[in-house]
């Protein structure tokens, strides 16, 4: 695979798939331009290496309907102040005004492109849509990792048509990490696995149960495991068609001897919602009215100790509903014992970096991703798509 610094991009009209996917208000501010700054090396880059740069994004799924509430605008500002420098934007990301202004483009300019799933042709992968595009540039660039595990026009149909493509520095520092996490035989490895479901996790698991010395399990996973060693959980989160999977999950663990935690007490709640009557039970006395909705301080101070040797740490999903203060401090605990720890560690992105960014820790993370979905399917021993291609043509 080829990274934009292995090609002569000088004086060329450069197109650079960015994930520019930010969270914003109701009023249309950005909340967290970590993924606007993440994408700076490779536009700054570019733009010391005199290309004219144009730049293209999806925010959120206005679903092919052009909708002001998803305009990249905002984003064309931010990164404006980011680089010092005009940032030039097109309200539409294929036509005739969006060819023009590209072919105004000068040596080091750089101009962001509208919504591209204001088109339904790129979830589509439409080759159609896809050629609309192809037409604006010499060189394709792909650094939207967190969009790398989908086939969309933009990351698929289009760089598999591109005569000259390659991958940014972003795409590289994630696939580096993730290497790392997945290929060193550092150890002790501990796998911190939690969130809402194991559906969404099995794969997961069972990929890092080949490579894992010890996984810890904290969310509402934990009662479907805990189900199916036959404890009651009351009316917490569990899967009961997943009873047997979670069994096998723990009986491949023992057989491999790799240490299996599960968290020993609950911070428990009739309702999911901030409450001061919360009350915290071990894992045996779980009332048969209430939802466990986070881990305790006895389970916090277990799985600190777990990680204390650890040498390699990959974490995905919180430990309880961490966006509801009553629920938070098992999220806040595990994300400060990880940072204290000297092992390689390695943050999903999506709920676990919002997570970890709450609790003030992301600077003591070795690296926190910018795909949720994407960093979950490289855990799962998948191959990404958009990689795939971008392998292809190198
Ligand atoms: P995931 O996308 O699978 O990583 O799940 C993240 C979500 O899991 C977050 O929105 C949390 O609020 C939720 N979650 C974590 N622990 C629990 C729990 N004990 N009960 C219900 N939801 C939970």
């Amino acid at each position: 695979m080829k990274y934009i610094n292995d090609i002569d991009i000088a004086h060329k009209k450069v197109f650079i798939r960015c994930d520019f996917n930010v969270p914003m208000d109701e009023n249309g501010n950005i909340t967290d331009d970590n993924r606007i700054k993440q994408a700076l090396p490779t536009i700054e880059y570019a733009i010391d290496n005199k290309s004219k740069i144009i730049l293209s994004s999806h925010l959120g799924r206005p679903k092919g309907v052009k909708n002001k509430k998803y305009s990249l605008l905002p984003v064309a500002k931010r990164l404006s102040t980011l680089l010092n420098k005009k940032v030039l934007f097109a309200e539409d990301c294929i036509g005739q005004n969006s060819a023009e202004m590209i072919n105004n483009l000068k040596d080091g300019d750089v101009l962001l492109l509208e919504n591209l799933r204001f088109y339904k042709g790129e979830e589509e992968n439409s080759q159609e849509f896809a050629t609309k595009l192809l037409k604006f540039f010499d060189i394709y660039i792909n650094d939207a990792f967190g969009v790398c595990h989908r086939k969309h026009a933009s990351v698929y149909a289009l760089p598999k048509m591109s005569k000259i493509v390659a991958a940014g520095f972003l795409l590289k520092t994630e696939l580096d990490y993730f290497s790392k996490i997945l290929e060193s035989e550092e150890k002790p490895f501990v796998a911190v696995i939690g969130g809402a479901k194991i559906s969404g996790k099995i794969n997961c698991l069972t990929n890092l149960l080949n490579k894992a010395d010890k996984v810890i399990i904290g969310g509402a996973q934990a009662f479907t495991f805990l189900k199916a060693l036959g404890y009651s959980v009351g009316k917490s989160l569990v899967e009961d068609e997943l009873m047997d999977t979670a069994k096998q999950i723990m009986n491949k663990a023992k057989k491999r001897g790799i240490k299996f935690y599960l968290p020993v007490d609950f911070v428990c709640s009739k309702e999911i919602e901030d409450d001061i009557n919360c009350k915290t039970f071990t894992y045996q006395e779980i009332p048969d009215n209430m939802m466990g909705l986070d881990i305790g301080r006895a389970s916090s101070i277990l799985f600190s100790e777990a990680l204390k040797d650890a040498k390699l740490i990959v974490w995905n999903g919180p430990m309880g509903v961490f966006e509801i203060n009553s629920f938070f401090n098992g999220t806040k605990e595990m994300a400060k014992s990880i940072g204290e720890t000297r092992a390689l560690s390695v943050v999903g992105g999506g709920d676990t970096a919002d997570a970890v960014k709450k609790a003030n820790e992301s600077e003591n993370m070795s690296y926190i991703s910018t795909g949720g979905g994407a960093s979950l399917e490289l855990l799962e021993g998948k191959q990404l798509p958009a990689i795939e291609v971008l392998e292809e043509k190198g």
